[in-house]
């Protein structure tokens, strides 16, 4: 939601600390399936106190300021949290976005890959495996960008390299 000064605030989103992206909170493992003890589902119990890292660092492509993301796109209603300029290929900025959920939204993975295209960065993008009812913390990923840059991926992926 904007403000009146159009600065984006995160309320009533709460999806990164409801564990969609995995990090490591005062030693406890965030991840789908296991939110952050902090998280009261609507926000924070102990914001002024939250870690620098990963909390204060995290940069979440729609809450920046100069956001190319549209305000539908807010992650707790697009469905999906994009993190931007999460490595390099060939010169070139490589986003990441991963589902609030399952899957990313259609609607919301084709305004991605069209972003992609016009502004030439390739994209990585997620999905939750399921195994008996219950989010695995591996991720299924793919690439989406020019064909180099996808055969690089999975290559990378079946020799079990790092992509970021
Ligand atoms: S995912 Fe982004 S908009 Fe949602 S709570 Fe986290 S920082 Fe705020
Ligand atoms: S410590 Fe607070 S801000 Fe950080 S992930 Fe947990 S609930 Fe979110």
């Amino acid at each position: 939601m904007a403000n009146a000064k159009g600065v984006r605030a995160c309320q009533p989103c709460t999806a990164c600390c409801d564990g969609w992206v995995q990090m490591i909170i005062n030693g406890v493992p965030v991840y789908p399936g296991r939110p952050c003890p902090h998280s009261t589902g609507q926000g924070c119990d102990n914001y002024q106190h939250r870690p620098i890292d990963p909390c204060g660092n995290f940069n979440c492509g729609w809450i920046l300021p100069d956001s190319p993301l549209p305000e539908w796109l807010r992650p707790d209603n697009g469905k999906v949290i994009v993190i931007f300029n999460k490595t390099r290929w060939n010169g070139l900025p490589v986003d990441l976005a991963v589902p609030v959920g399952k899957k990313i939204p259609p609607r919301s993975l084709e305004w991605l890959k069209k972003f992609s295209a016009q502004r030439m960065r390739p994209l990585l993008y997620t999905e939750q495996l399921v195994e008996n009812g219950l989010f695995q913390k591996q991720q299924q990923v793919f690439a989406y960008g020019p064909p180099a840059f996808q055969q690089e991926m999975q290559r990378m992926q079946q020799e079990g390299e790092q992509l970021w």
